[in-house]
């Protein structure tokens, strides 16, 4: 039933809705899918032709078909010899390469746009601005402008790639992470400025096609999410298949041409120069609220300028909640997704919610790099004791089966409760055993946050699946 009272639907305009979701990222348009579920009538707003957002459109998935493709050139050569498989004159073209990255994105995005129809929802092509009192104005890409209201308004505007202010992009020597997608040569020498997720994956993608990746990193170990011990085991297995790390190292200032770039940094030795044809800046993302209209409706900002939400996701503007990497929390698409599902419920006076403490990251990297839960220096610096374990894969009969016994698992656990507080991965492992181990339901299974984009998805979707809500079938 329409927690708005449907009766009242019969009285809107065809331009009302009870809910506006603006943008159709992970989060928005998983959002605007539960809300259709739930028997809310919903628009969602998007400013780019494809649907997706960052995730789908420069993000995860382009990403990771990249990977994909690099993973198996990089292995014909210094893989295949191992197990007697002659490969001989390998050589790649970056331009099909390019094109089935393209392909792939093209044909999800088709994907998500018809899911979203199927489900109910009213795509409204546009740039969307807050005009106060539920009314969101559209401007079409001719330039046409409409206005919509709304009884509740979702933001999920996302994210963009953070500058540096001395190294501003320019989408050919000094790029961020959506050009370094798609770059149209590989270069010779590339600095990938940021040792964190993005920056590791994009250059594992050019190093593995030949660049001579340097990666530069301010703090004194890459991953600070990890621990330092996983984080080490990681860098070394990357140090080895060619990536050449400069930790506690600061780029203090660079000189730009139109062809190179020089970098001054400031490292454990000293001061250093390094000249490449390409600075890939990875150092973070923040949230993305231009022509939004923010200011205008007095919507609450917290310092590093995302927008303030409480449990509920509710702003300091009644009627104006917010999801997604445009508030606190992991920048990740399950992150989103999960905030878009449980804002929906809660609109829907249902009990929405989601726990961050639990949500896992993937650095898809060969091998994977993946943690959830606390760290064994994070769960001592909160003042728990803990016990922990860690094999290592080369010790793994499986592992050593396939030839990827670079690698280990390690389990922190509370001394006291034994509890399981983090488990950190560096290796292909995703498993649901534990779930069946302590008698976990499918609606266990459902909620627990599954890293996103894994196999893994697929058994979330199909215990959802169970009680007919299924958000990526129909
Ligand atoms: P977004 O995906 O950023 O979507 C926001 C949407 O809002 C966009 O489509 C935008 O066009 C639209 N929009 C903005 N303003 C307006 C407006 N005023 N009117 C209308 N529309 C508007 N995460 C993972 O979990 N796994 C990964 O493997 C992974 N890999 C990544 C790799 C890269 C290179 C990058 C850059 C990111 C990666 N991420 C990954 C992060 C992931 O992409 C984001 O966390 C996720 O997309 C956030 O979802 P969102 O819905 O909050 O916002």
């Amino acid at each position: 039933t329409c927690p708005f009272g449907c009766g009242d639907l019969k009285k809107m305009s065809r331009e009302d809705f009870d809910v506006l979701v603006i943008g159709a990222g992970p989060g928005g348009y998983v959002c605007a899918i539960r809300c259709a579920q739930l028997g809310m009538k919903v628009g969602l707003v998007e400013k780019n032709p494809r649907l997706g957002g960052t995730c789908l459109n420069v993000g995860c998935i382009p990403s990771k078909a990249l990977l994909h493709s690099t993973e198996v050139y990089h292995e014909l050569i210094h893989g295949a010899q191992a197990h007697g498989i002659v490969a001989k004159g390998i050589s790649h073209d970056l331009s099909v390469l390019m094109q089935r990255k393209d392909k792939v994105v093209d044909q999800l995005g088709k994907g998500v746009s018809s899911l979203v129809k199927a489900k109910g929802a009213t795509i409204l092509s546009g740039m969307a601005r807050l005009l106060g009192e539920g009314q969101v104005e559209v401007t079409e890409s001719e330039g046409k402008t409409k206005v919509f209201k709304a009884k509740e308004i979702v933001l999920a505007t996302g994210s963009k790639p953070t500058e540096l202010p001395f190294l501003p992009f320019d989408g050919k020597v000094v790029v961020s992470s959506d050009q370094g997608i798609a770059l149209e040569r590989v270069p010779k020498k590339l600095v990938v400025v940021g040792g964190g997720a993005i920056g590791l994956e994009l250059g594992c993608v050019w190093s593995r096609l030949g660049a001579e990746v340097t990666v530069v990193e301010f703090l004194s170990e890459i991953c600070p999410q990890l621990d330092p011990e996983v984080a080490k085991t990681a860098r070394k297995i990357l140090e080895k298949q060619g990536l050449r790390f400069m930790l506690s190292t600061k780029v203090s200032s660079a000189q730009v041409t139109k062809t190179r770039a020089t970098l001054s940094l400031d490292g454990p030795e000293g001061q250093s120069e390094l000249s490449v044809d390409r600075v890939l800046v990875a150092v973070g993302r923040g949230p993305f609220t231009d022509g939004l209209g923010l200011e205008e409706v007095g919507l609450q900002q917290d310092e590093r300028g995302r927008v303030s939400v409480n449990q509920s996701f509710q702003t300091n503007v009644t009627g104006i909640r917010a999801i997604g990497d445009l508030i606190h929390g992991p920048m990740l698409a399950h992150k989103a997704e999960e905030d878009g599902v449980a804002c929906a419920e809660i609109l829907a006076g249902q009990a929405g919610h989601v726990d961050y403490s639990m949500v896992p990251g993937v650095i898809y990297v060969d091998p994977e790099i993946a943690n959830v839960g606390m760290s064994e220096s994070m769960a001592k610096d909160r003042g728990i004791a803990v016990n922990c374990g860690s094999f290592p894969l080369a010790a793994n009969g499986r592992a050593l089966a396939t030839g990827c016994t670079d690698g280990l698992v390690k389990v922190v656990a509370d001394k006291k409760t034994d509890q399981l507080l983090g488990v950190q991965v560096v290796a292909r492992i995703a498993s649901a055993v534990a779930h069946m181990e302590y008698g976990g339901s499918a609606e266990d299974l459902a909620r627990t946050i599954h890293a996103h984009p894994t196999l893994s998805e697929s058994l979330k979707e199909a215990a959802l699946g169970a009680d007919g809500r299924g958000l990526h079938s129909l």
